[in-house]
């Protein structure tokens, strides 16, 4: 059988159907020109105005960059560019190692090298014009182009050094484990993404950005007695300086159940937070207006310990466990599908692999091509669950007396982060894995 045709026919339906939802939403971004009356009191026409200007930017920066991908691919398959870098591959291996076709696996190890760099490169023009151009118009952007140099660089190696390794044991369990080998190379991945789990807060991110300890003072207080309240299992709280990659703001939770860290972007917090003592008010005053005459941004102490507990409610009903274990299994399962197709001949053949079967290539074939349907499925099934989770979240953080500061915590993140608080219900239900602002502040007086 023929696979290129059905891989070229869903790759265009879904291009054209996700095109179709990217219209549908900039149809909102231009009809709802005023602020939705639910929202009257909390956001200004001017912040309004900014974040359609914004997202529509963003929009538009989407549909060409999707149009490429799409025309990208299909140059791709057109050329036999897969093919072409297998060949190329199996030259360098050949040239430089002295070995030959028959050592599958250095060709392999060369293979993902090639596509790692081509990926980078490619991808490079792309983020240099959303980071410089897209965020930096909107006042986000706060990296130099030293940062960003550095940033990239330090991916780049890091992925080159990380990632053939893993791919190798991968093929390994794959050769080695015989009819079963598909749960071999499920507890081998499953592994890793432990190992990886337990070592990225340590030792990866560091490597991008700093992190600190939360000094003491107010804040520490109040989040050392809502975690122990909870029995929350704490290890240490960290402020990351997100301030020098860009102004958008966030917190999260990291790590397994008995070492749990807690991150919060210092974009999150407001001017003076981090300095304040325990029992200092904050003062009740209009806030000054920055130089640039906008509003000083981040969130007072309250609306911080919202959008924590906010989090802690990921926590305490295992949504994060939940979404891991849902992984694991959507992995299993695609794994075991994938050894359907390993030994088609046709599967290569279709994609001009005529008198041979690279493993690695068979990998990125299935994986990639064959099961876009089912990995679009998924995806979409995810969305729906997540979008649950953030409700579910929200109605804990409103069982623990924090709704009000939840609701300004909401409102003050939507206008620093120039997020649109409408949504098509459509392209939201494809997209959406955040319920847009206004859902949730209608949302939130109802959870229970
Ligand atoms: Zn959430």
């Amino acid at each position: 059988m023929d696979y290129l045709v059905p891989c070229l026919v869903f790759s265009w339906l879904f291009y054209l159907w996700d095109t179709y939802l990217q219209w549908r939403q900039r149809r909102v971004f231009h009809s709802v020109s005023h602020v939705p009356p639910e929202l009257n009191s909390l956001l200004d026409e001017s912040t309004f105005d900014k974040s359609r200007v914004y997202q529509l930017d963003k929009s538009s920066y989407g549909l060409v960059h999707d149009l490429f991908k799409q025309v990208e691919l299909m140059v791709i398959l057109a050329v036999g560019g897969i093919p072409l870098l297998w060949s190329l591959s199996g030259w360098i291996t050949a040239s430089l190692l002295g070995l030959g076709p028959e050592y599958e696996l250095s060709q392999s190890m060369v293979f993902v090298e090639l596509l790692l760099l081509y990926s980078t490169l490619t991808g490079l023009p792309w983020s240099i014009y959303s980071t410089f151009f897209l965020e930096d118009r909107h006042g986000f952007n706060k990296q130099t182009p030293v940062f960003f140099i550095k940033d990239q660089t330090k991916s780049l190696v890091l992925q080159l050094l990380i990632v053939p390794p893993i791919v190798l044991g991968l093929l390994y369990t794959i050769q080695l484990g015989g009819q079963a080998f598909f749960i071999y190379s499920w507890l081998f991945l499953a592994a890793i993404t432990f190992l990886f789990v337990t070592v990225y807060q340590e030792f990866i991110a560091p490597l991008f950005d700093k992190f600190s300890p939360l000094p003491e003072g107010a804040l520490h207080t109040s989040i050392l007695s809502l975690t122990s309240s909870l029995s929350f299992p704490l290890k240490k709280i960290q402020v990351v300086e997100g301030s020098k990659r860009s102004a958008h703001s966030n917190a999260y939770l990291y790590g397994f159940w008995w070492n749990k860290v807690i991150v919060i972007f210092d974009t999150l917090l407001e001017p003076g937070l981090l300095g304040r003592k325990e029992g200092e008010g904050e003062e009740e005053k209009e806030e000054p207006p920055d130089k640039e005459g906008q509003k000083v941004k981040g969130c007072s102490e309250e609306e911080v310990m919202a959008v924590l507990a906010h989090e802690l409610g990921h926590w305490s009903l295992s949504h994060t466990l939940k979404l891991l274990a849902v992984s694991q299994l959507n992995l299993l399962l695609s794994l075991s599908m994938f050894a359907f197709f390993i030994e088609q001949q046709d599967v290569y053949s279709s994609f001009g692999f005529h008198d041979s079967r690279p493993t690695i290539i068979g990998i990125i074939l299935v994986f990639q091509l064959i099961f876009m349907p089912y990995n679009e499925a998924v995806q979409f099934a995810l969305v729906q669950v997540v979008r649950r989770f953030e409700y579910q979240a929200d109605g804990y953080a409103r069982q623990l007396g924090r709704g009000a500061a939840l609701r300004s915590a909401l409102t003050k993140l939507s206008k620093d982060n120039l997020s649109f608080p409408v949504a098509d219900s459509l392209y939201s239900a494809f997209h959406h894995t955040h319920p847009t602002f206004l859902e949730r502040i209608k949302r939130l007086p109802k959870l229970d």
